[in-house]
């Protein structure tokens, strides 16, 4: 049986941080803060994943007050959801993500996101979609202060 979960999340951007997007580093002038890397896009996935298996969100199984996670790459907590899947024998089918990002270009970096989800899932880089827009300069988003992201997963799951 098919289980669909959504991810959603949200970083702002500041000045000297790293911009780490679906685990793939971009050059900009703005970061994303937070207490890991602060991958939103990786986070949404996450959440996407371990909402499709009915597990806790991301927040309730990677604290932010926990130093271990600490500038952590949010590869780990893609790779624990994974895991999680196959923990209750179950399949990721495909995710699908979109990024609402005003800057940088995102288009560039798609492929390599799209190959570091995939290994991260243990899935074909096929099975992965990431699609990018910009908030048409509304928002916090438009205002560049921002970026946010949205998943959705399938996982067929047994019965
Ligand atoms: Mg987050």
């Amino acid at each position: 049986m098919v289980h669909v979960g959504i991810g959603y999340d949200v970083h702002p951007l500041v000045p000297g941080r790293r911009l780490v997007l679906g685990g793939v580093e971009i050059p900009h002038s703005l970061g994303l803060d937070g207490h890991s890397d602060a991958d939103a896009l990786l986070h949404a996935i996450t959440d996407a994943v371990l909402g499709a298996i009915g597990e806790v969100d991301i927040g309730h199984l990677f604290p932010n007050t926990d130093p271990s996670w600490k500038n952590a790459p949010s590869r780990i907590f893609l790779e624990e959801a994974a895991r999680r899947v196959r923990a209750r024998g179950g399949r990721i089918v495909n995710i699908d993500a979109s990024l609402a990002a005003e800057q940088p270009k995102i288009f560039p970096h798609i492929t390599a996101m799209k190959a570091h989800i995939a290994t991260a899932l243990g899935i074909a880089p096929g099975k992965v979609g990431v699609k990018a827009t910009t908030n048409e300069r509304l928002g916090f988003i438009g205002r560049e202060e921002g970026i946010a992201a949205m998943a959705v997963a399938a996982v067929d799951l047994p019965e």
